[in-house]
Parts: structure tokens; C-alpha cells; sequence
């Protein structure tokens, strides 16, 4: 078997499929050319859309799933959605998104530029925190959106994102600022733009952090 089809098997493994149609038409291997980039996370997201994996598909309105440019460099990594998400269906909205917006824009991007994203796709009620069986049945889909994507840096936002992508239980204010690593991409951790809400002296050590992402990217600061 060769490694796409292995990566392809496992991905749908992970989510709990125990066997295949193969009347109905397989979706595309891991190898992604750029143009087929779109097509595979249109893929994914048609299987994404109708996950019962965790109890979260039984109170959410929509599964966000991400939003961007499928061949992004940079990919910013959430928690999961809040309120204004799950109603519109897309990552980062409300008011943490619209200062996430606003780093975006001071690093001389937009959000079309790079890849949004969260490591849950469904709200949990009451925006209370990721539970670690949801953490893990989401897992596969960040997994896949990376691989489809490659991008060069994925800035993780906030202790939930930068857990369970490393699968380790780091503290973000130890980690913050430090290049991490996820299946060979670079990660850098920062703080969640909800707690920047919270704390805005907080702002500057993500400007910090930002500027390392941009030097990595070979941008100007
Ligand atoms: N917080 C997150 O982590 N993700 C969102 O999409 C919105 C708020």
C-alpha cells in the first residue's frame, strides 16, 4: 500500500469509519498539487459537516471548519468556535476574532492570505473548555487540514490549540514565544486573542511573537 493511500485509510480510521463504498467516489489522496489543495479540503469538510463523533454535534448549530487560502504559508490555529462561529459558520468572528483580524492586518495580511482554523470544530455549550475526548475525536481533522495545506508556520493561539496539536500538556505562558514543532511544521504558540481582550498588556508579547513568524516567512516587520 503506498503512503498516501496508508495516510488517506488512517485519517478515515480516526474518525471511526469501519469500511469503505467503493461504488461511491474515494476522496483524494494526500498528495496535493496546489490547485487540488481546494478541492480536498472541500472534501474533508463534506465529511466534517455531518461528524457525530463527539457529544458537541448534538448541541452546535454549524461545524466551522476553516477558512482561508488552501495554500497558505502561515495557518493561525484556534480553540473552538463561541457563539457568533457556530451561527456563521466560520472561525474567529466575534470580537476575539476581530482583534485577530486586526494582528493579521499589522502583519500586512489579510485573512485571505493565510488558513483559520480551530483544533474543535463545534462549539461547546456555553463556550465552556475543550473536553479531552472531544480533543481527541477533533483531532484528525487539524491533522488533515495541515497535511492538505503544508504550510511553513502555524501559529497555535492559546493552551488548548498549542495541547492538542503537540499532545502535550504545556502551560502557554511556559511555552509562549517558543518554536514548537507539528508533523515537521513550525509552531509557534501565543496567546489566545480572547485573553488579549482580557489583558491587553498581553499585546506586546504576541507582537514579539509575531514578528518571529514573519522573520521565519521571510516578511519585513
Ligand atoms: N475562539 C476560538 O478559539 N476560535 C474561534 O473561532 C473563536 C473564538
Amino acid at each position: 500500500m503506498d503512503d498516501d493511500l496508508r495516510r488517506e485509510l488512517t485519517f478515515l480510521r480516526d474518525l471511526g469509519f469501519t469500511h469503505l463504498d467503493i461504488r461511491k467516489p474515494a476522496p483524494s489522496s494526500s498528495v496535493v498539487e496546489d490547485s487540488e489543495a481546494k478541492t480536498i479540503l472541500g472534501e474533508l469538510q463534506a465529511i466534517a459537516v455531518v461528524c457525530e463523533k463527539c457529544k458537541l454535534s448534538k448541541t452546535r448549530t454549524q461545524v466551522v471548519y476553516g477558512v482561508g487560502n488552501p495554500n497558505a504559508d502561515l495557518m493561525f490555529v484556534g480553540e473552538a468556535p463561541g457563539r457568533d462561529e457556530d451561527l456563521q459558520g466560520e472561525p474567529f468572528v466575534g470580537r476575539a476574532g476581530q482583534l485577530l483580524t486586526d494582528i493579521i492586518k499589522a502583519m500586512k495580511l489579510t485573512r485571505d492570505d493565510v488558513y483559520i482554523a480551530n483544533v474543535i470544530k463545534c462549539r461547546p455549550p456555553e463556550n465552556r473548555n475543550p473536553e479531552p475526548d472531544e480533543l481527541d475525536a477533533c483531532r484528525p481533522y487539524i491533522r488533515r487540514q495541515v497535511e492538505i495545506i503544508q504550510p511553513k508556520v502555524i501559529v497555535a493561539l492559546g493552551r488548548f490549540a498549542v495541547q492538542s496539536l503537540t499532545e502535550k500538556a504545556y502551560g502557554i505562558t511556559s511555552v509562549r514565544g517558543q518554536w514548537l514543532e507539528y508533523h515537521g511544521v513550525k509552531v509557534m504558540p501565543t496567546y489566545h486573542p480572547a485573553y488579549l481582550l482580557r489583558s491587553p498588556a498581553a499585546k506586546k508579547d504576541v507582537w514579539s511573537d509575531m514578528k518571529k513568524v514573519m522573520a521565519e516567512l521571510g516578511m519585513e516587520s
